[in-house]
């Protein structure tokens, strides 16, 4: 019994210690493939697969009748934390598993802490100077909105702030930018925040405001400078000083943005929503000795950088429009320069199948646009994976809106979100497909835009 015991025992230790190596080794493995996926510029893409809910049965009376069952049967699963593994079983065909490959997969029961820990160093990126894209694609109803921001509020459709830990990506995010920034010299950093949406194909500035100072959606058009920029001219922009200031500005443009409830899901958000943060860094004279990467990133940059003090030091607090600051008159002969880095969080809009929805009439017209906006997405980057010399980014609004983000000068997350249900299974696979070929796009290296080394007074 005692030799037992102690074989036991043995046995215990050993595989602890085997255990302890392969995380070992796994982390080491997932820290040389960050590095690869920097040097070849590729999309990072995480696959989120919700938990089956209450209405992916109360759905099932809309959908075509081969999918139709009153019962829920969960054939997406996360075989382990970078494979996704479907049992496609089709009546009348012998059942297939599937398995694809993900930086990171998260099963049903990880909490948006997690989700958002694996976000978090994209934010230190953002601090050290490269753009930070992160969007979340999937159809509706497979959590994109839950996600990106949190359970929404049944009344008025913004998103409900009152449990922290059920707080999405946006709002996590905002929180850790500020935090980060509190650890720099005052002043020297400042976050402006825009909210748009594309919906049918068209611009809103969700924080313009009328006369009167109410907030309502207006449309605007995007450009591309005479650098190969694209550009919102007249976009709203707003400083904000604090995760609260920015919770109560996103949620009031939300309010705004366009839905119509598709039979899948009634809270469906039928447009693509984009959350920008500008954090502006101050480089005084001294601190500017930068050494480029490049001549061209030189150029570039000096084209970006403004002599202006920021709003917040201007004046005590308005609503500006972002390319339009007047110049700031200095008393020193030093003059500050600025930086500007983007953070996009985008929530795309349902990407299924217009049959699936059940919907008609004007609803039809928007979810053929939705669908449109999707394959422009996908046509963008099938272009940039071949390397083709020209890629279409103004077939859309909303690929010539991020086409900085796609084609290469910031860090993109994809975060593809799937419903495990059975009933949804093609809609899964498309997903899992648009996913598994925005991994293989290699962009060459993401530029950064080198700022000095800024550390708090002590
Ligand atoms: P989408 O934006 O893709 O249309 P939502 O984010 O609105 O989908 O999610 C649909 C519903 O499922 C919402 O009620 C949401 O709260 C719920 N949900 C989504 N993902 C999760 C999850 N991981 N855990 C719990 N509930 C979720
Ligand atoms: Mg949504």
């Amino acid at each position: 019994m005692q030799m037992f015991q102690i074989k036991a025992f043995d046995l215990e230790q050993s595989l602890q210690e085997v255990t302890e190596r392969y995380e070992k080794e796994k982390h080491k493995r997932r820290a040389l493939h960050n590095s690869l996926v920097e040097l070849r510029g590729n999309i990072r893409v995480h696959c989120r697969i919700r938990p089956l809910l209450p209405f992916d049965t109360a759905a099932g009376h809309t959908i075509p009748q081969d999918r139709q069952r009153n019962f829920s049967e969960k054939v997406a699963y996360a075989a382990d934390d970078e494979t996704v593994l479907v049992k496609c079983n089709r009546p009348g065909h012998a059942s297939i598993n599937k398995t694809f490959q993900f930086e990171r997969v998260y099963n049903a029961s990880e909490s948006q802490d997690t989700v958002f820990a694996d976000v978090a160093p994209l934010l230190t990126s953002l601090l050290d100077g490269y753009n930070v894209c992160i969007m979340a694609y999937g159809q509706t109803g497979s959590g994109k909105t839950y996600t990106m921001l949190g359970p929404q509020l049944e009344e008025n459709f913004a998103f409900s702030t009152e449990d922290e830990s059920e707080l999405g990506i946006i709002p996590r995010a905002t929180q850790e930018v500020f935090s980060l920034i509190s650890e720099k010299p005052p002043g020297s950093y400042w976050v402006e925040v825009s909210v748009v949406e594309v919906y049918n194909n068209e611009i809103f500035d969700l924080l313009a405001k009328d006369s009167c100072g109410r907030v309502f959606g207006i449309k605007r058009d995007v450009v591309t400078t005479r650098e190969g920029k694209s550009d919102v001219p007249l976009l709203t922009y707003e400083t904000v000083e604090n995760i609260s200031e920015f919770l109560h500005l996103v949620n009031k443009g939300l309010q705004l943005r366009v839905r119509h409830p598709t039979l899948v899901h009634a809270h469906s958000s039928r447009s693509h929503l984009v959350v920008t943060l500008t954090i502006t860094t101050i480089v005084s004279g001294d601190n500017f000795g930068i050494s480029w990467e490049d001549e061209l990133t030189s150029q570039k940059l000096n084209k970006e950088l403004f002599c202006t003090f920021p709003q917040k030091m201007r004046e005590n607090k308005s609503t500006f429009s972002s390319r339009a600051s007047s110049p700031a008159q200095f008393e020193t002969t030093e003059k500050p320069k600025q930086i500007k880095t983007r953070l996009q969080l985008v929530d795309l809009a349902g990407s299924e199948c217009v049959g699936m929805s059940g919907v008609t009439g004007a609803a039809l017209r928007e979810t053929s646009f939705i669908n449109r906006s999707l394959s422009a997405l996908a046509d963008v980057l099938g272009a940039i994976a071949e390397q083709r010399s020209h890629v279409p980014y103004r077939n859309s609004k909303l690929t010539h809106l991020l086409q900085d983000a796609i084609g290469g000068d910031a860090k993109l997350l994809v975060m593809l979100c799937i419903s495990p249900d059975q009933k949804y299974l093609a809609e899964s696979m498309q997903s899992l497909g648009f996913g598994t070929r925005a991994r293989q796009v290699q962009r060459g290296q993401v530029k950064k835009k080198n700022l000095p080394v800024l550390s708090k007074a002590k």
